[in-house]
């Protein structure tokens, strides 16, 4: 990293491909610093935390949206959304129409790191638009999304474990 000392009302000059970058040290308060910086209008400008979330929330993730009080066994959509309260927001309608109760509290699910399989066997961009999936590929044998990738056979890796199993002890 370099690192160049600065007075206040000095300033530094980038210079980038796509323009100059302006830094100008404001005010110095002890451990905090104000910046002043102009840069082009296209090029943004975050705080580190602000960028990092953007940069997360660029991929969607996968929820798993389902009636809070039956539970995902009962019935649950996929939703690939940036953040679990939008995917509720997607997923709710299609849920609350399940029930004849009048109002059905919805709950998102992250399926942690499960993503990339999902947006796979539903040909889904997660660079894309948000999406609800009422009927998202399904283990061909136990019925379940979202448990595990499916091989090539359609079939979840527990109920793939199983057969194997219920093969190797009825031979
Ligand atoms: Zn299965």
């Amino acid at each position: 990293m370099l690192i160049l000392g600065r007075r206040r009302g000095e300033r530094i000059i980038i210079e980038t491909a796509d323009g100059i970058i302006t830094i100008l040290p404001v005010m110095i308060d002890g451990e905090q610093i104000r910046i002043g910086i102009e840069a082009p209008g296209h090029i943004a400008v975050d705080r580190e935390e602000v960028y990092r979330r953007k940069q997360r929330e660029k991929i969607m993730r996968a929820y798993m949206v389902f009636d809070r009080e039956a539970g995902p066994a009962e019935g649950a959509v996929l939703v690939f959304h940036h953040t679990a309260q939008a995917a509720k927001s997607l997923g709710w309608r299609t849920v609350q129409a399940w029930t004849t109760a009048e109002w059905t509290d919805v709950s998102a699910k992250w399926i942690k790191n499960g993503e990339e399989e999902l947006a796979e066997e539903n040909n889904v961009d997660l660079k894309g638009h948000p999406r609800m999936i009422e009927s998202p590929k399904a283990c061909q044998r136990c019925e379940l999304w979202g448990r595990t990738p499916l091989n090539a056979f359609g079939v979840c890796e527990f109920c793939d474990m199983e057969e194997e199993f219920e093969e190797r002890h009825t031979r």
